[in-house]
């Protein structure tokens, strides 16, 4: 999963459509993954600019399923076109709910806006209001007779007539824009909490989970106490998936994903998708040791359940993961320290699966 950083090599020639489809293997090279993604590039037309490129890098990888399969079927339909790209990045990178979020604070802006007319408004009225209880109040002073009194009482009663009448108008318009700030307050949290979901499993994705970790890391190192985080791989997923389906793999997913949550969160800890059947697991307060027997227990309550099709009750047999755990370490970064539990789990893969394994570095 970690660059590996190589001698510069000069690009190969434009793979051939087959070798464009995405996930495998890595292809060998330093530069091979940017060779399909250059292949894709060149094979739709579409403009290198970061936002394509990152959304093809992520194709290429596999990293993203429902990306893959949307982009799979984008090439076989009507072609990739950057409009497509463009809103595949909105909905599976999250974009789209930063651009809802723009959009909401415009509009909140707007009703703000409208609002502030609208109490002006009402205070001209009242202005008038003032302005003709005061002419009436200066003609009082004076001599007046019952004609006189009589149009004057009138002239007030309309202007109070006509101050309660936009009074009126100005309560139900504070009632309405009172609503509308309650329901955009609700969709702007619904926005914000989707950008932090993954859509699938309903635990955090990526851009959440390491939002998390980064605030337990400045929590850790402010209160000294340890935390620990463990990476946590499906094995053997796509045996699963090409034996049951993608869809499925699917609920696999969502079932290991509360799994993981329920269990991880009892003691406080958090779990987020970092994409495919791959887990991330914020364990703040633990040292390594006891995170890796925590989850090692998580681990074997998985393993030892037969799953069966919630359609027939049909057995699909057992789903395991393994999983690397590392320490956070004094000024380390989120990215170092998923790093270090990430060349655990190549371990414990190594090892033979089903299985976790302490970071010892
Ligand atoms: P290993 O034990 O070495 O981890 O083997 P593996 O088969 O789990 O790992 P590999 O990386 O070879 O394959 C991961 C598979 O996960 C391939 C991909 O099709 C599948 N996958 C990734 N994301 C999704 C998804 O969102 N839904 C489904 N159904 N499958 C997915
Ligand atoms: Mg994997
Ligand atoms: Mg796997």
């Amino acid at each position: 999963m970690q660059y590996q950083p190589g001698p510069y090599q000069a690009a190969a020639e434009v793979p051939a459509p087959a070798d464009l489809a995405p996930g495998g293997a890595a292809p060998a090279g330093a530069l091979g993954w940017f060779d399909r993604v250059r292949g894709l590039l060149v094979r739709t037309g579409l403009p290198a600019e970061p936002p394509v490129y990152d959304v093809l890098w992520r194709y290429v990888r596999d990293d993203d399923h429902d990306l893959s399969l949307a982009i799979d079927r984008a090439i076989a339909g009507d072609g990739l076109t950057i409009s497509t790209v463009m809103a595949l990045r909105e909905t599976h990178l999250g974009q789209m709910s930063e651009a809802q979020v723009n959009q909401l604070i415009a509009e909140a802006q707007g009703q703000a806006e409208a609002l502030g007319l609208r109490i002006q408004t009402g205070q001209t009225d009242l202005a008038d209001y003032g302005r003709a209880i005061a002419v009436g109040g200066a003609k009082l002073a004076g001599p007046i007779d019952a004609t006189g009194l009589a149009a004057l009482l009138d002239q007030l009663g309309s202007a109070t007539a006509a101050v309660q009448a936009a009074n009126a108008r100005l309560m139900t318009e504070l009632d309405q824009a009172a609503a509308e700030s309650r329901a955009l307050a609700d969709r702007l949290t619904q926005a914000e909490r989707a950008a932090v979901t993954d859509a699938l499993t309903g635990v955090m994705n990526r851009r959440g989970i390491m939002a998390a970790l980064d605030k337990a890391q400045a929590e850790a190192e402010a209160t000294g106490v340890p935390l620990a985080l463990t990476v946590v791989d499906i094995d053997h997923f796509k045996r699963f998936n090409d034996r049951f389906g993608h869809a499925m793999g699917d609920d696999v997913l969502c079932f290991v994903a509360r799994h993981l949550a329920d269990r991880l969160g009892r003691d406080g800890g958090l779990v987020g998708r970092l994409g495919g059947e791959e887990f991330v697991g914020v364990m703040p307060g633990v040292t390594v040791q006891a995170a890796a027997g925590r989850i090692d227990r998580v681990r074997a309550e998985l393993a030892g359940q037969v799953l069966r099709s919630a359609v027939d009750g049909s057995s699909m047999g057992r789903i395991s993961f393994s999983a690397g755990v590392a320490e956070h370490r004094a000024s380390q970064s989120g990215d170092e320290l998923i790093a270090r539990a990430d060349s655990a789990l190549y371990t414990a893969k190594r090892l033979g699966r089903d299985r976790v394994v302490p970071d010892r570095g």
